[in-house]
């Protein structure tokens, strides 16, 4: 069998612990068999990382910029606990926001459906997309426990010196106190982001802030959208039949789970890491979602949304047997593989990545599946067959060859 060419490289990036071996195993039994692999590698796991001062990272994030698609391996952001258990000469950044900080993106996350693992809501009959600013807001404020009695402003003072002064609160005691800004650039990205993506997955694209309480900052975020909206995106939008859609934030909450699912869910960086909590456990599992930073020059990176999986990984390394479950890792090369393939106008590499998922998807609507799933599928628990993390990818192959 003559394997599928690629034309450019497509950047990867390796990462850590029970993902690093699951990468592994997918790159032996699912890609290189059908693949000539030409990929740009670059070691993110934490070992190389400390040897590089980080400088593999940076790099990693530059080739993303030149080559435009980018697969990314789960990584362990170093906490006090990594320091030692690696020997780290220093607390190195979460790879992930060194990452988007250079590409400048939004985190789009999607749960991969199957049949068998129902969502909770039972409207929800399309994934639900989310869209989450990842710049400032609560993220990177400023906090005072006010001591007692006296008197809070906001203060702005420009480079000429000028000032603009507005009173907080005249507390009368113990009180507490929160400072917090966006830039009209990063809310900007944000949006074209957004109605880039919507037009790339033909997707309605909701957006909610709470503009009526927040008349300046939240407000701001509502008018930039629509600006971009009317400006740049409205008669693509109209062409490709999909719509923008502002409301109040806790009226697209109650929306959202009326609604059948199939569109984009943009939110603001609070509301984001709350809501993508929401809708990816009620859609059953972290293992089952699919996450891709886009930035508003249209650069692509792919991962799983859950991380390295640190408890599979230490049962691993006491030669216990994992039942790791390899999806949203499978559906990250898919979904790079599928977009390098679109760039580089490559049918074949498409039409191998359609193949991934659907082979995918089919292993487990047969009854085989990694434990997590066994546990909350509503298949015939007689027809369910738990497999071993590499069992699994295996069958994942099987599936493949006899489609
Ligand atoms: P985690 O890797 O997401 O795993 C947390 C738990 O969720 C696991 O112990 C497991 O539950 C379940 N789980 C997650 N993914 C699974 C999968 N693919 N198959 C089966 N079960 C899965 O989070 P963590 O253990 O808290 O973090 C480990 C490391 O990942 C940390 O060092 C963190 O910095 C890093 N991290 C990286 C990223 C990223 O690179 N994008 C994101 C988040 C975290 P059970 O134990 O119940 O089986
Ligand atoms: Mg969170």
């Amino acid at each position: 069998m003559t394997r599928i060419k690629m034309l450019t490289p497509l950047v990867e990036m390796d990462g850590d612990e029970m993902t690093r071996i699951l990468w592994k195993t997918i790159k032996e039994e699912l890609l290189l068999p059908y693949i000539d692999l030409n990929t740009e590698y670059y070691d993110l796991g934490l070992e190389y990382r400390n040897e590089t001062n980080d400088q593999v990272t940076v790099d990693s994030a530059n080739a993303t910029l030149k080559y435009g698609v980018a697969v990314k391996c789960a990584t362990i952001t170093p906490n006090a606990a990594r320091v030692k258990e690696y020997n780290l000469k220093e607390m190195w950044k979460s790879p992930n926001g060194t990452i988007r900080a250079i590409l400048d993106g939004t985190v789009f996350r999607a749960p991969i459906i199957v049949k068998g693992i129902e969502p909770c809501v039972k409207n929800w009959e399309k994934p639900i997309t989310l869209a989450r600013h990842a710049y400032g807001d609560v993220y990177k404020n400023t906090e005072i426990k006010v001591p007692g009695a006296g008197k809070a402003e906001l203060v702005f003072t420009a480079e000429d010196g000028t000032q603009i002064r507005e009173v907080i609160h005249q507390f009368s005691g113990k009180g507490i106190l929160q400072g917090m800004h966006n830039t009209d650039d990063s809310i900007e990205s944000f949006a074209k982001a957004c109605f880039n993506y919507a037009l790339d997955t033909k997707q309605d694209l909701w957006f909610a802030t709470k503009d009526t309480i927040s008349k300046k900052y939240d407000h701001t975020f509502k008018d930039i959208f629509e600006e971009i909206y009317e400006k740049e995106f409205a008669r693509r939008f109209e062409e490709s039949g999909i719509e923008y859609f502002y409301t109040l934030i806790d009226d697209a909450v109650a929306r959202v789970m009326k609604a059948k699912g199939g569109f984009i869910w943009a939110c603001k960086n609070y509301d984001g890491d709350v809501m993508s909590d929401m809708v990816s456990s009620a859609f059953g599992s972290l293992a089952m979602m699919t996450s891709v930073l886009v930035s508003p020059s249209g650069v692509y990176e792919y991962e799983a949304a859950h991380g390295t999986v640190q408890r599979h990984y230490y049962q691993h390394l006491e030669g216990k047997e994992t039942s790791t479950n390899s999806v949203a890792t499978i559906f990250a090369w898919s979904g790079a593989l599928r977009k390098r393939g679109e760039l580089d106008q490559n049918a074949d590499l498409i039409q191998f990545a359609d193949k991934l998922e659907k082979s995918t998807i089919a292993t487990i609507e047969s009854g085989k599946m990694t434990k997590d799933l066994a546990l909350i599928t509503s298949i015939d628990k007689t027809k369910v067959k738990v497999l071993n993390s590499k069992d699994f990818i295996v069958a994942v192959r099987h599936t493949m060859d006899s489609l």
